[in-house]
């Protein structure tokens, strides 16, 4: 197989970039970034996808990777939990400064008008079903640990309650 080229390129870099993005409300904070990672240590997303590093994101943001930035699939992964915001010892305020990325890969053409809706509809989804799991959870406590293969079962039966038929 190939090996990937991840050479940056300095003369495809973007110094403006990261100006554009702090002067919008949301993202002033990005510049005040050290790299010390706690973001990412602390971020569920990072947790389950190795690739996914808000840390890593900043860092590219103030390299000036403006192309590699609004056009990633990353920055769509945010779940928006606020933990990295909370523990940023520089108040930098991750989720809100990506909120902004988001806007601008839209209005530049990186990603789909739809695309923000799309993102709206499934944390809408992603909540309902959270809810609707710890409530039933709740009222009918298991007698056995809560692990995976439970909360994917109790899922399951939600989801085929709400749809009943589906996908016969
Ligand atoms: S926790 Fe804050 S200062 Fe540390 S890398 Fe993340 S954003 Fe930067
Ligand atoms: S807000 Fe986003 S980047 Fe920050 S910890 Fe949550 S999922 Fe991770």
């Amino acid at each position: 197989m190939e090996k990937e080229d991840k050479t940056i390129s300095l003369t495809s870099l973007e110094p403006r970039f990261k100006f554009d993005l702090a002067g919008r409300a949301g993202a002033e904070g990005l510049m005040h970034c050290f790299s010390c990672g706690t973001c990412t240590a602390s971020c569920p997303v990072s947790e389950i996808d190795p690739e996914y590093a808000p840390s890593k994101l900043i860092r590219m943001i103030l390299w000036g990777m403006k192309d590699a930035v609004l056009s990633s699939n990353l920055i769509w992964m945010c779940a928006m939990c606020y933990n990295c915001s909370f523990n940023c010892p520089q108040d930098v305020r991750f989720a809100d400064a990506m909120r902004v990325v988001r806007e601008v890969a839209v209005e530049e053409s990186f990603a789909p008008p739809e695309r923000l809706a799309m993102m709206t509809e499934i944390d809408r989804f992603s909540q309902m079903l959270r809810h609707l799991i710890l409530d039933r959870l709740l009222k009918n406590p298991p007698e056995g640990p809560v692990d995976e293969t439970l909360l994917v079962q109790t899922a399951r039966d939600i989801l085929s309650e709400m749809n009943p038929g589906g996908g016969e």
